[in-house]
């Protein structure tokens, strides 16, 4: 049976690795055309030439999303050699781990320039081909548990995934005259490059083993003690690209095993 998807274009950001990537093969199998678009410029076109070997329709992209530039030349080059953008999954960022009173501002600045500034930027160039015609579309952020809990040592990226909810609520209620629905998928810990990083960090950072790293803090709220896995979000994402209305806008889905319950 033809997906809903099929044919429409996706521009998933950050998908040379992890999540980002998990969610373009799966949008690809489900007969959307994607954009990877990542800084790893050579690690986007591996993925689309994985998509495109498979019999699916992908390109890659490169693309800092904390340059308005660079986002514009992107995704014109998306709209040129795809056609208009249907769906965002705004996925790219990465982490930085401190108590407050050591946080660099750099890295503050940095950290909220590749999630706030990379969704706004993105989602401004898309909205053209969206808002045209009313051809309407869908938008993903990628949020994280930490849209909805703190952490220490995460100041930034707790305040950007935060942050995430009140742009996706206001997409929601901006596009919806155009057939726009945002949304915002809320991970938990997925064992991707992003939190390998971390595990060693904060074992040095709070004196404990990597092995309690895991058990107590990344898993410890869980029900079960189990990591979300790549599929289960890029599954969640597909599921709010197909959802056909937009009975489900402007919300938040959390994927953590009930680490956090809204
Ligand atoms: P990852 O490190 O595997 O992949 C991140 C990708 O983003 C990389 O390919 C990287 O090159 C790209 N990227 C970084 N800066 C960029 C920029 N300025 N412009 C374009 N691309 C850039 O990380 P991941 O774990 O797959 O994380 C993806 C998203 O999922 C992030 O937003 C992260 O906060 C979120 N998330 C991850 C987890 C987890 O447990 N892994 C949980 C919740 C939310």
């Amino acid at each position: 049976m033809a997906s809903s998807l099929t044919g429409k274009v996706a521009v998933v950001t950050g998908a040379a690795s992890g999540i980002g990537k998990e969610i373009a093969l799966n949008l690809a199998k489900a007969g959307a055309h994607i954009a990877i678009a990542d800084l790893n410029a050579a690690g986007a076109q591996a993925v689309a030439e994985e998509i495109n070997s498979a019999g699916g329709k992908a390109i890659g992209i490169a693309m800092d999303v904390t340059s308005e530039d660079a986002v514009k030349a992107g995704i014109a080059e998306v709209k040129e050699k795809l056609g208009p953008v249907y769906i965002l999954v705004s996925n790219a960022g990465i982490q930085i781990v401190n108590p407050i009173e050591n946080f660099a501002y750099s890295d503050w600045k940095k950290m909220l320039a590749i999630h706030l500034d990379g969704a706004f930027l993105t989602t401004k160039a898309v909205l053209p081909h969206m808002y045209e015609d009313d051809r309407g579309g869908v938008v993903i952020y990628m949020g994280s548990v930490h849209s909805h809990l703190a952490s220490p040592l995460k100041s930034a990226y707790v305040t950007a995934k935060h942050g995430l909810l009140g742009l996706a609520r206001t997409l929601a209620k901006e596009g919806a005259k155009h057939g726009v629905r945002s949304n915002v998928v809320c991970p938990g810990f997925v064992r991707t490059p992003l939190v390998e990083k971390q595990i060693p960090e904060q074992a040095k950072e709070f004196g404990i083993s990597e092995e309690e790293v895991v058990k107590k803090i990344m898993l410890g709220g869980t029900v079960d003690g189990i990591f979300t896995t790549l599929d289960d979000v890029a599954e969640t994402v597909r599921f709010l690209c197909e959802f056909p209305s937009a009975a489900l806008t402007g919300q938040s889905i959390t994927v953590s095993h009930g680490w956090h319950m809204q």
